[in-house]
């Protein structure tokens, strides 16, 4: 049978580096119903800018936020978004002439391509023994000139846990505000021990995307924040719009992606993404223990991401099988238990492990 290559492009089937999964089937759905609306033009599409609203509800559900009726934000068209509107927010509240952002080494490069469109200084600091934000580095690299301090919340590489509190505490010292990207963690650490969110720290701003643990069709990130001031602060005027303002980066948005995100959070919170957050966790620390006990060094995984060093050679050997794997910096092959991967597939990547 004929496979057009759009099918093909959409099978998870041997998919281990990806930090998105398949859309939950009632996200595929809201997606289409959507896809020629635009939430950037709300006087228009009344329709979608509704739901954006409900999905911001739903999103300082979800983080925590202390009170829904303050919490602000919009559907990003995904982290990237998020945190360069986090810095850029920063920078426009910041009384300094030279302002900086101090983030570790874990975090994501977005924050490389804030600092250069937003003519930031990026202070990257390095990370303690468990590849978490070393918070003594942290207080030595923040200063007056300070505009926002930066925690990861799942850490790209490894999936770690910054800690939040105190580096909300460093933030607040130095007179800057404080941003969590929990981009990738956000829809499993409710069901986690971590301190991370609104309700563990008096943060700011967060980034959380519904189109990676959240199964919402790509394009769908968030950014959320304590209060209306993180968006004032964004907003530029929009003469012929019928609205005055726009605090968005993009102006033409995705409708699709504000939509699925809407209804798949609807669909799942919580009980349907605790019980993917805990299948989830459960494959990583079971394919951490299988990896172990055949000699290979594991990082241990904190959330649903397990980080190996495996021979470069068999690396090859596994993606010339078919496996989408990738490596961290340090080399290690990094593999994301996103939804879609299930034990099966873990077992079937292990079986061809030992063969090679
Ligand atoms: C994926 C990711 C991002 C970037 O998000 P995009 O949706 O790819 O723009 C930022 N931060 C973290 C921690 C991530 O995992």
């Amino acid at each position: 049978m004929h496979r057009s290559p759009v099918v093909d492009a959409e099978s998870f089937d041997r998919i281990l580096s990806s930090m998105c999964t398949e859309p939950h089937p009632a996200a595929r759905e809201a997606a289409e119903r959507f896809l020629a609306s635009n939430p950037g033009d709300p006087a228009t599409y009344e329709e979608i800018a509704e739901l954006e609203t409900r999905a911001i509800d739903l999103l300082a559900g979800i983080v925590d936020h202390p009170d829904p009726r303050t919490a602000d934000g919009y559907i990003t068209s995904g982290g990237t978004e998020a945190n360069v509107q986090a810095v850029r927010a920063a920078r426009n509240r910041s009384d300094s002439d030279d302002p900086n952002v101090v983030a570790p080494e874990s975090a994501h490069f977005s924050f490389t391509k804030a600092a250069e469109l937003l003519d930031v200084e990026l202070r990257t600091v390095p990370l303690d023994s468990n590849l978490r934000a070393d918070t003594d580095a942290v207080s030595a690299a923040v200063d007056a000139d300070t505009a926002l301090v930066v925690g990861v919340a799942g850490s790209t590489e490894y999936g770690r846990v910054d800690p939040i509190p105190e580096l909300s505490a460093i933030a607040d010292d130095a007179g800057a505000r404080m941003h969590v990207d929990a981009a990738w963690g956000g829809f499993v650490l409710p069901f986690t021990e971590h301190d991370w969110s609104f309700a563990d720290a008096p943060i700011d701003t967060l980034t959380v995307d519904p189109h990676k643990f959240g199964r919402a069709v790509v394009p769908a990130g968030g950014l959320i924040a304590r209060d209306s001031t993180t968006l004032d602060a964004l907003a530029v005027e929009t003469p012929y719009l019928e609205t005055y303002s726009q605090a968005t980066l993009t102006g033409t948005r995705s409708g699709a992606g504000v939509a699925s995100a809407v209804a798949v959070m609807e669909e799942l919170w919580p009980d349907g993404y605790r019980e993917t957050a805990r299948r989830c966790q459960r494959n990583a620390d079971w394919l951490a223990s299988e990896l172990a006990s055949r000699g290979y060094e594991v990082v241990a995984p904190t959330l649903p991401l397990v980080a190996s060093s495996i021979p470069e050679s068999t690396i090859e050997e596994l993606r010339a099988a078919g496996w989408k794997i990738s490596r961290t910096a340090r080399g290690e092959v990094r593999v994301v238990c996103m939804p879609h991967v299930t034990r099966e597939q873990l077992e079937a990547f292990l079986r061809d492990l030992d063969r090679i």
